[in-house]
């Protein structure tokens, strides 16, 4: 059997139309930032969202923990927000796939409407055209996305700082999640104030109280 975290990273290049947007969202739709948690706990929806629509033809997916959960760690101390559920995860290739390249046609046409427009429309266009994920570049120096797919074994990590490639590599899966995937932002200098409960608690009440599974929120302990 080959274990993933015997294997050595890989580094990919990121396609050059998602290495265009990362530019253009950290130069010119910086004035919303507070989107890119919209964007993650609309992700972590649609992953738990997934996984009880491929639950019903095979129930073992759900193991012994099949309520649907989305959770958010504030670590001040090291400048860090992780946003964790235990939806459908990604495999290896799914990953490498999702969250390197853009598959939506319109993504140019959007490129093209937020540079035409400085005045603030980029924001909701980001949710509109799908390119949400990366979003959360424009608050982070580095980006640590660890997931599992629901059975399997594997796990990987998926790490960038968002200027032209990323690395994939295999996990101990001790090291990650039973199943789904958990996402960790750290944080640049001047977006420390994501790790303040009463600053993301008023985020995730404004943009995402119709999101269809619970939210819990943690301090990381110690
Ligand atoms: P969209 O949600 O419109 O597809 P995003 O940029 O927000 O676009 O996400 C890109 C893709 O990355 C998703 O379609 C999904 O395949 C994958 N993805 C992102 N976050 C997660 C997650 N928490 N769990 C599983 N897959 C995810
Ligand atoms: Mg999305």
């Amino acid at each position: 059997m080959t274990i993933a975290a015997d294997k050595p990273a890989e580094s990919h290049a990121f396609e050059a139309d998602v290495a265009r947007l990362l530019h253009m969202m950290v130069h010119s739709v910086y004035s919303d930032r507070d989107v890119f948690l919209r964007e993650l706990i609309s992700n972590a929806a649609d992953a738990c969202e997934k996984l009880r629509y491929e639950a019903i033809e095979t129930p073992s997916l759900l193991g012994s923990a099949p309520d649907a959960r989305i959770t958010i760690t504030l670590d001040e101390e090291n400048g860090q927000l992780r946003v964790e559920d235990n939806g459908i995860g990604m495999s290896h290739d799914e990953m490498i796939e999702a969250l390197g390249t853009i598959a939506r046609s319109g993504t140019r046409a959007f490129m093209e409407r937020v540079e035409a427009n400085k005045a603030g429309e980029g924001s909701q266009l980001i949710g509109q055209f799908g390119v949400g994920f990366y979003s959360c570049f424009m608050v982070s120096d580095r980006v640590d996305v660890v997931s599992r797919r629901a059975g399997a074994n594997e796990a990987w990590l998926w790490s960038s700082d968002g200027k032209g490639s990323f690395e994939v590599k295999g996990l101990d899966p001790a090291d990650a999640p039973a199943r789904g995937t958990r996402i960790t932002l750290h944080l640049m200098d001047d977006a420390r104030t994501y790790t303040s409960r009463w600053t993301v608690e008023k985020i995730v009440k404004e943009q995402s109280g119709h999101v269809p599974v619970a939210i819990g929120m943690i301090d990381k302990p110690g």
